[in-house]
């Protein structure tokens, strides 16, 4: 976005500035003004003040004497020191009382307000003439000063680069749920004749690179208004008073220009719950957050202003942006399904040169739960592909092969396993596609490969659902976990010890596991949620909501279930040893295998 630039360089000016006024306090004028309350006199003069019994308090000191009159308060003079024998006895017949911190005791609480009131005052009143500064200067009431408030009149507006729905596809739920605000802001006249209103705001939620974005600007596209757009994490890092006015700038210019769209992206940034007890929370967030909702609460739901904001974790947002009036539709934006998938391929393959005849459902297929992003960056390399190896369009093979790169990462060609350690991965990929395949209920291999992969992973089999699936049963979800302990079970049953190589195997067995005991309530336990979900597209992280007793209670029957699927995976192992055996030699020799030739083996 083309923003205001930062007043960065005068920032640090004036931070400068309040330095220097202090280093000049404390060098300068804190001594000076110390120095007045202290009077040079010649040593007759402190004489005579003996003489006359006019010295209060005296202090000695090595090059120089201290002294004070009786006066109220007393004054203090130096003088020099001089070789004078008695004059110890004759002060303290004079009556003066011997002392030995003259200077600090003359008036402690000026000398306090001094070194540290002062400064502090002057740091505080020069902070807040600062900041006032910079609300100026992003526009914010007074904005004469530096005459800004005008010129950034465009500064939001972002063109939604004619985007159009026909550009996003396999998330037809979700334009459908939009197609309504489309028509509204066409034709805002139809919908308040009747004295309908708009909703105002609109949450688009939904995983990373689903294209969130790409329908807010397909909206604005559709409906040919302007697009104003900025990100919610842009503010956390402003300075105080920033955000706010931003927001309050934004709304100001969306609603000159009304109908439009603006959004928000990663609303989450800004609109997460407000945590009361937190000290010195973060300020900035919360202020930018009242402005929005104070701002969203100003306009009438018939000012032809919608605000769509994208987020990927919606249970984190305040819940005071979701209440009605604010952001109350909830528009879901899912991972795209297989049709779905197919459909977003072809959609960028028409920006790339392709061979004819290209199988994309089978290319879906394979690319089971990636992202659109992910399936927009699996045909870019698909053509880059093409590019390397001198062809003038990609091919099916080039978009299978992406597939691995952008799920699995580049071929690490150069990393060389020795021969027994290939022999390992061969079995324990065996291991994996065996299982699955005797297991009626799991999918079907599609492809086996020990070549090694930037991402870590020595080998992989990549299986293919049939589809989608929405629902799993408890037995899907063992089969599923027997596989995941496949890989380890043929490594045992082959080479009598186990290795290092099934620790993502492991950790995925353990988390199904857990998930059927603790949330999908496939255990003794029956339907109680042990667990609940708190983030549902991000990772998914769990709470425990049990006892400590359940808690370790779950642990052992988690234990339990994935040794019963070791157990019944080992007894596949051990049925089928002579294809295990026949297969892993073949991988080995292969490298590479596909489904078919898996099946061919197996079946011969
Ligand atoms: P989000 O905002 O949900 O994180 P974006 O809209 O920024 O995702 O998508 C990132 C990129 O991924 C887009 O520019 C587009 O190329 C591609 N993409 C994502 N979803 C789709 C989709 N449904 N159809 C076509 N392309 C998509
Ligand atoms: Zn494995």
């Amino acid at each position: 976005m083309n923003e205001i630039k930062q007043p960065k360089r005068p920032l640090v000016f004036y931070y400068l500035i309040v330095l220097a006024v202090m280093l000049l306090i404390n060098g300068f004028i804190l001594p000076m003004l110390a120095q007045q309350q202290i009077k040079e006199v010649d040593y007759g003069t402190f004489m005579e003040m003996t003489e006359n019994s006019q010295i209060g308090e005296v202090e000695i000191r090595q090059n120089m004497i201290l002294f004070t009159d009786k006066a109220d308060p007393p004054q203090i003079y130096r003088t020099g020191l001089m070789d004078d024998a008695g004059l110890v006895e004759r002060l303290h017949a004079s009556g003066a009382k011997f002392s030995s911190q003259i200077i600090e005791q003359a008036s402690p609480l000026a000398s306090f307000i001094l070194s540290w009131i002062l400064p502090i005052a002057i740091f505080v009143i020069l902070g807040q003439f600062l900041s006032r500064k910079m609300m100026d200067r992003a526009g914010g009431p007074g904005s004469m000063m530096f005459n800004m408030g005008k010129s950034n009149a465009k500064v939001y507006v972002k063109s939604s680069d004619g985007i159009k729905f026909s550009d996003v596809a396999g998330v037809d739920e979700a334009e459908e749920n939009l197609k309504e605000i489309v028509e509204y802001l066409s034709d805002p006249h139809k919908y308040t004749e009747i004295g309908a209103s708009m909703p105002k705001g609109v949450l688009l939620v939904g995983p990373p690179g689903t294209g969130k974005t790409m329908l807010a600007k397909a909206v604005a596209g559709e409906a040919n208004v302007p697009f104003f757009s900025m990100s919610g994490s842009e503010f956390v890092e402003m300075f105080v008073g920033m955000g706010a006015s931003k927001v309050r700038d934004l709304f100001k210019q969306a609603k000159e220009k009304a109908p439009c769209i603006v959004f928000i992206d990663e609303i989450d940034a800004i609109g997460q719950k407000r945590s009361g007890g937190q000290i010195g929370g973060n300020d900035e967030r919360e202020q930018t957050l009242n402005q929005l909702l104070t701002e969203m609460d100003g306009f009438e739901g018939n000012t032809g202003v919608i605000i769509l904001a994208a987020t990927n974790r919606p249970e984190s947002l305040d819940p005071a942006l979701t209440r009605p009036g604010r952001f109350d539709r909830r528009v879901p934006v899912e991972l795209p399904d297989l049709k779905g998938r197919e459909a977003i391929l072809k959609v960028h393959a028409k920006k790339i040169k392709t061979e004819p005849g290209i199988d994309y459902g089978a290319v879906a297929r394979m690319a089971s739960g990636a992202s659109g992003a992910e399936l927009a960056n699996i045909v870019n390399e698909a053509a880059l592909r093409a590019v390397r190896d001198g062809r003038k369009a990609a091919s099916q093979r080039d978009m299978e092969e992406s597939i691995e790169t952008v799920i699995a990462g580049y071929q690490k060609k150069n990393a060389i396993l020795s021969d027994k350690e290939k022999s390992i991965v061969a079995y324990h990929e065996i291991g994996h596609a065996l299982v699955a395949a005797m297991q009626s209920h799991s999918a079907p291999v599609q492809k086996i490969t020990i070549i090694p992969r930037t991402s870590g992973a020595l080998g992989y089999t990549l299986q293919v659902d049939e589809g989608d699936h929405y629902l799993m049963s408890k037995e899907e979800l063992e089969n599923k976990i027997a596989t995941f302990t496949g890989g380890r079970a043929a490594e045992e049953l082959i080479f009598g010890s186990v290795t290092t190589g099934a620790a993502n195997d492991i950790e995925q067995a353990t988390k199904l596991a857990r998930a059927m005991i603790s949330r999908y309530g496939m255990s003794e336990f029956g339907m109680v949620a042990m667990e609940t979900v708190t983030n549902q597209y991000l990772g998914g992280d769990t709470t425990l909501a049990c006892s400590p007793q359940t808690q370790s209670k779950i642990d052992e029957m988690v234990v339990a279930l994935v040794a019963k699927q070791y157990e019944k995976a080992m007894g596949i192992l051990k049925e089928n040893k002579a294809k295990l055996d026949e297969l892993a030699h073949h991988l080995y020799e292969k490298e590479t295998i596909t489904g078919e030739e898996f099946m061919a083996i197996l079946n011969a």
